[in-house]
Formats: structure tokens, C-alpha cells, sequence
């Protein structure tokens, strides 16, 4: 043996290893048994949800407010949908909406208030019963323990953003640290550790950020310092050309947002303190000198500057966007983290990534924060996907989707049959190219009034090119938009005899929706008194 390696020359040594190694990698593998490749075929599936995530605020999307590098993989590697949009653009609805495949006023979560009903199927429930591995991490804004998950871990409510209580599987507990990276954290920690390798898996990736009151991770505390931002053209908006929703809404950045709670004035210039003392109060002493030497020097300054009018409004819109974004930044980091996980685990090409929000956000147009109306930058909402067994690098996707076609979509994809009850359509076939036909319009529901914010009770239908919107309660108004020609919404065409023909068409549109979504005047009444009597018995609680 000796005499004949001593023979060999390095050169056939080394091809000798290479034959042996292609022996082996070749030989044919044992057969699958049909449940295994069955298995091995179905989809994981992320999806990543972030709370009052505004298009605008992802670079994909081309603001140029800021840069979203790690969200925008998906735009590159998958597709981006620029008229995806909510039923009911507000937080814990919208969530409902998600789950169940179903409208407000069949899922039964209207609004903030209403309870949420759990037994009702969800998607995560049916890929659960078929075999897969599921999990739900971060915010979910829904009561109750959540069902369909093999793992939880919620955060209570809205949670908070500094040393959250989360909790985990129905059990609270306290976790140090900022809470989008914490959300990370576990998410990566479930994948590593806790995911059964041997199933297909579908992960709730869903953050709290950039939910007000916007505050940002230790490490971003300073982060755009150096800029000034620009509000958008109608940041001075005076609402002329819309009904009375538009005037009487309490939205505003210069108005209504506290100095406090949103501004992060310790101490308010005007003499009034509110708000941000409990968050400083949750704060470790480290994270608590950390806020104090970035903001310190900030709020002094903008004491000393004496703001009036106009540019203390334009200072009011760069705190606010600053620290909106501040918070964004950690997302976008958390999204990386995943994705890259999933490439250096092989797991990138088998599985379905999606990035949303619960609904969009007004970052200044009509001088607004906050969501709600149906106009587009609170109706529509980020969505990107991921697939790259079906979906091509740089698709993008201008059909009306809706969360409601979540839950349709995963099932299609896993090859799960969609419950009657759901009401939403799979967009499978329509991001991978396979047809362009889908919906012509989309009906949509708000019903959270009187309360914070005071927008309006309204409903409403949207297609391609024109919104008309039924604003009712103790208003009963009409507004119709014209995108093309207004793609700002700032003056309502109603009664314009020139739209006369696309008036009725849009009302016909509206009633043929409300009634093949199994909606009407009753449900309207059957809600608000609902929600009127909630307001009374809560009012008769503190009295
Ligand atoms: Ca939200």
C-alpha cells in the first residue's frame, strides 16, 4: 500500500480525491417517500409587518425621504406592488382583516374597541393543521391568546418601545432592550432554535415601530441631526376644495400632535409638560443618559430659537420625521438580519418573504400625521414579496391588492384550499406573471368616530383612476376624487357636472360592492350603536 502511494505523483492524488468525492455526490439518493417531497416542496413563509409604515418613508418606492437598503432587497429580488391598500385603515382592524380574509363588518373588529373573536379561522390556524410549524413574534394589537401559532410572544396591546412586557405563550414577562431589536432578536432566535427543521414554517415577523410616539433605538438618537427635511407641497394645506371630515379632523402635526408625548420636550416651551415623562420613567439609567445627551442640546436649542408660525411648524415637521425615521432605520437593520439568515441557511429560494405595514401614514401631506381617511397615503400600504421560485427580480405590480387577499394568498401558495367565508382573492397568479386580471375596485370601511383624532365615519370604493367616498353619522357627505388629474386629492369632484357619468358609474360600482361584500346601511347602524354604547357605559364608569 505504502509502495503505491509513494508512486503516485500529488497531481494523480488529487484526482483521485475529486473521482472519489463525484462518486459519492452522484450515487442516486434514497426515494422520498411522497409526504416528504410533499413536504420538502411546501413554502416557509416570513411575513414581516411593521406598524404605520408609510410607502413613503421605503426607498423602493422612490421618496427620497430616506434609505431603506434591507426592505428594498425584496423590491430588487421580488416584487413591489405600488397600489396595494387597507379595508380599514387603522391598527388592530386592520390586523383582523389579515388574519381572517374577511372585512371589518364580517371578522367583527371594526374598530379599537370591539373585541376580536379568535375561534373564527384564520390562515395561520389552517397552515397549522396541514403540517406546518407556526409562530407569531412582536405586535399583533389583537386581546386574547392568540390562535393558529405554535409559538407566541405578543407584546400587550400597543407595547412599548423601551424595555417592552411581552406576552409569551399567554405569560408576561419583561424583556430589556429597545423593542424592534428585541422583535428581531427573538424572531432569529425562534428560526435557529425553536423552528422543527423538518417542517415547513410560517413566521409573523411584526413590528411595533413606527408607531407613535416614534422613539428611536440608543444607536439612531442622533441620526439625521445633520438635515433639515422639506415638508410636502400641501403641508399647509386649508382643506378648501373637500367636505367638512378634512376641516374637522384633529390630525395635524402643528395642531394636534403634543409637545410632550410626540415632540419629546421634556419640558414644553409653551408651559406645558406632557407625555414623555413616563417614557423617560421605563428607561434603564444607561438608556435614560443616552436620551437625555442627544435630545438635551436639541430641545435647548430650539427653545433659545423662539419659533413662530410657519417655521415653528416646519420645525414641528422635522422632529416628527426625524424620529419617525429614526425608528424605521432599526426595522429595515431587523430585515437584513432575517435575510441573510435565510441565504447562509439555504433557505432563500423555498421561502415566501412579504413586507407590509397595517396601513399607510401621513408623514405631512394635508399637514396630517396618523392614518384613517381613505385617501391614498393612509389607504395604501407597502407590500413587497419575495419568491424567487415563482416571482421575478423587478416585478412590480400596479393592481388593486388588498389586505384582505393575504390570507387567500398563503393558502393558494401552500396549496390549501380558501375557506368560503374568506373574501379576499390570491394575487399568486398575478405576481408571477401569469395574468394581469384582477379586481377593478376595492370597497373600503372607517369607523372609529367620535374619538382621538376625530375622523369621520365613512365608507368607500376605489378603482384604477377614481375614488368616491360616503362620509356619514352626524355628516352625510359625498367626496369624489379624479387621481389623474388630482393625485393629491385637494378638490373633490362631486357634483361636478363634467364627472356626471364617472359619478354614477362609481355609485353603482359602490353599492354593487357593498352588497357582494354582504355590506349595508344596517351594518352601519349596528356598529355605531354598538360603539355609541360603548362610549356611554365608559363615560358612566368614570362619572
Ligand atoms: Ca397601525
Amino acid at each position: 500500500m505504502n509502495n503505491i502511494i509513494m508512486k503516485l505523483t500529488i497531481t494523480q492524488v488529487i484526482a483521485l480525491l475529486i473521482t472519489a468525492v463525484l462518486i459519492v455526490k452522484c450515487s442516486p439518493k434514497p426515494e422520498n417517500t411522497e409526504q416528504e417531497v410533499l413536504v420538502n416542496e411546501r413554502p416557509n413563509i416570513i411575513f414581516i409587518m411593521s406598524d404605520d409604515h408609510a410607502y413613503q418613508a421605503i426607498s423602493a418606492y422612490g421618496h427620497g425621504l430616506n434609505e431603506t437598503p434591507n426592505i428594498d432587497r425584496l423590491a430588487n429580488e421580488g416584487a413591489i406592488f405600488t397600489r396595494a391598500c387597507v379595508t380599514n385603515s387603522i391598527c388592530a382592524p386592520s390586523r383582523a382583516v389579515m388574519l381572517t380574509g374577511k372585512h371589518s363588518f364580517i371578522n367583527g373588529k371594526v374598530d379599537n374597541i370591539q373585541p376580536f373573536n379568535w375561534d373564527q379561522d384564520n390562515f395561520p390556524k389552517l397552515l397549522q393543521a396541514n403540517g406546518y410549524q407556526t409562530a407569531m413574534i412582536g405586535k399583533i394589537h389583537l386581546d386574547g391568546l392568540p390562535q393558529g401559532f405554535d409559538y407566541s410572544m405578543v407584546l400587550p396591546g400597543q407595547g412599548q418601545y423601551y424595555n417592552p412586557d411581552f406576552l409569551v405563550n399567554g405569560e408576561r414577562k419583561r424583556f430589556e432592550g429597545y423593542c424592534t431589536e428585541i422583535i428581531t432578536a427573538e424572531a432569529m432566535d425562534w428560526l435557529k432554535n425553536k423552528r422543527e427543521k423538518d417542517k415547513p414554517f410560517c413566521l409573523l415577523y411584526h413590528q411595533k415601530a413606527p408607531h407613535r410616539n416614534w422613539q428611536p433605538a440608543p444607536k439612531y438618537l442622533t441620526l439625521y441631526d445633520d438635515k433639515t427635511f422639506d415638508p410636502p407641497a400641501n403641508f399647509f394645506d386649508d382643506y378648501e376644495g373637500r367636505g367638512t371630515a378634512a376641516h374637522t379632523q384633529e390630525m395635524q402635526i402643528d395642531g394636534h400632535a403634543q409637545w410632550g408625548h410626540d415632540f419629546k420636550m421634556v419640558i414644553d416651551p409653551h408651559g406645558d409638560s406632557t407625555g414623555f415623562h413616563h417614557a423617560l420613567e421605563r428607561m434603564n439609567d444607561k438608556q435614560r443618559e443616552d436620551w437625555h445627551a442627544a435630545y438635551g442640546p436639541k430641545n435647548e436649542a430650539m427653545k433659545v430659537a423662539k419659533l413662530e408660525g410657519k417655521e415653528l411648524a416646519k420645525w414641528k415637521y422635522n422632529r416628527y420625521i426625524k424620529d419617525y425615521l429614526r425608528t424605521i432605520k432599526s426595522v429595515d437593520d431587523g430585515v437584513g438580519k432575517v435575510l441573510d439568515y435565510l441565504e447562509e441557511n439555504g433557505l432563500a429560494e423555498n421561502t415566501i418573504v412579504v413586507y407590509t405595514s397595517d396601513q399607510g401614514f401621513y408623514l405631512g401631506e394635508h399637514g396630517w400625521f396618523d392614518k384613517r381617511f381613505m385617501y391614498e397615503e393612509s389607504f395604501r400600504t407597502p407590500l413587497l414579496v419575495r419568491y424567487p421560485k415563482e416571482i421575478k427580480a423587478g416585478t412590480k405590480i400596479n393592481n388593486l391588492i388588498q389586505n384582505l387577499d393575504f390570507a387567500p394568498t398563503f393558502l393558494d401558495y401552500v396549496g390549501i384550499a380558501t375557506p368560503k367565508e374568506m373574501q379576499g382573492e390570491s394575487f399568486r397568479r398575478l405576481v408571477s406573471g401569469e395574468t394581469t386580471d384582477f379586481r377593478d375596485a376595492v370597497y373600503y370601511t372607517y369607523y372609529e368616530y367620535p374619538s382621538v383624532h376625530m375622523v369621520k365615519r365613512h365608507y368607500g370604493v376605489a378603482n384604477e383612476r377614481y375614488k368616491l367616498m360616503h362620509f356619514y353619522y352626524d355628516v352625510d357627505e359625498w367626496e369624489l376624487y379624479d387621481l389623474k388629474n388630482d393625485p393629491a386629492e385637494m378638490n373633490s369632484v362631486y357634483g361636478d357636472p363634467e364627472y356626471a357619468e364617472v359619478q354614477k358609474m362609481m355609485h353603482e360600482k359602490l353599492t354593487a360592492l357593498r352588497d357582494y361584500y354582504g355590506d349595508s346601511d344596517e351594518n352601519d347602524q349596528k356598529y355605531l350603536t354598538a360603539y355609541l354604547d360603548h362610549m356611554e357605559k365608559r363615560r358612566n364608569r368614570q362619572n
